[in-house]
């Protein structure tokens, strides 16, 4: 499938956007701030390292990379989270390093924990 990247020139920021078929190819308005498409600039094709992507991908969903994640802990998520940052590399949005930094330090973590306690304790027969 085709990848294709874009500056937006309104808000500088980045986008990749991916088409079904070469032939589903239009230049899409911004996704960050809703610029116009023809304010988007398209950057290298991504479809040449389409393959090695996505064999990267397939090694991250080995059941084997999350085994030692520790789903509870926001700590252990952040380190996942990091390490799948470090192999996305440039397909990362902006903010993602923010999200892990926030993960670590546990404020979505709160957010989590309080979402568990409102689950009901499994106590009713069926
Ligand atoms: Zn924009």
């Amino acid at each position: 499938m085709p990848v294709y990247e874009y500056r937006c020139a309104s808000c500088r920021r980045r986008s990749s956007h991916l088409f079904r078929t070469f032939a589903s190819i239009a230049t899409p308005p911004c996704p960050h701030c809703g610029a116009k498409p023809e304010r988007m600039q398209k950057l290298i094709s991504r479809v040449v390292v389409m393959k090695s992507e996505e064999s990267r991908l397939e090694d991250l969903a080995d059941p084997s990379t999350f085994a030692d994640v520790d789903e509870n802990d926001p700590r252990s998520v952040a380190r996942w989270a990091r390490k799948l940052g470090e192999q996305l590399g440039d397909d990362l949005p902006d903010d993602y390093g923010e999200m892990v930094d926030q993960l670590e330090s546990g404020e979505l973590g709160d957010e989590s924990d309080e979402a568990a306690g409102g689950i009901p304790p499994a106590a009713d027969d069926l």
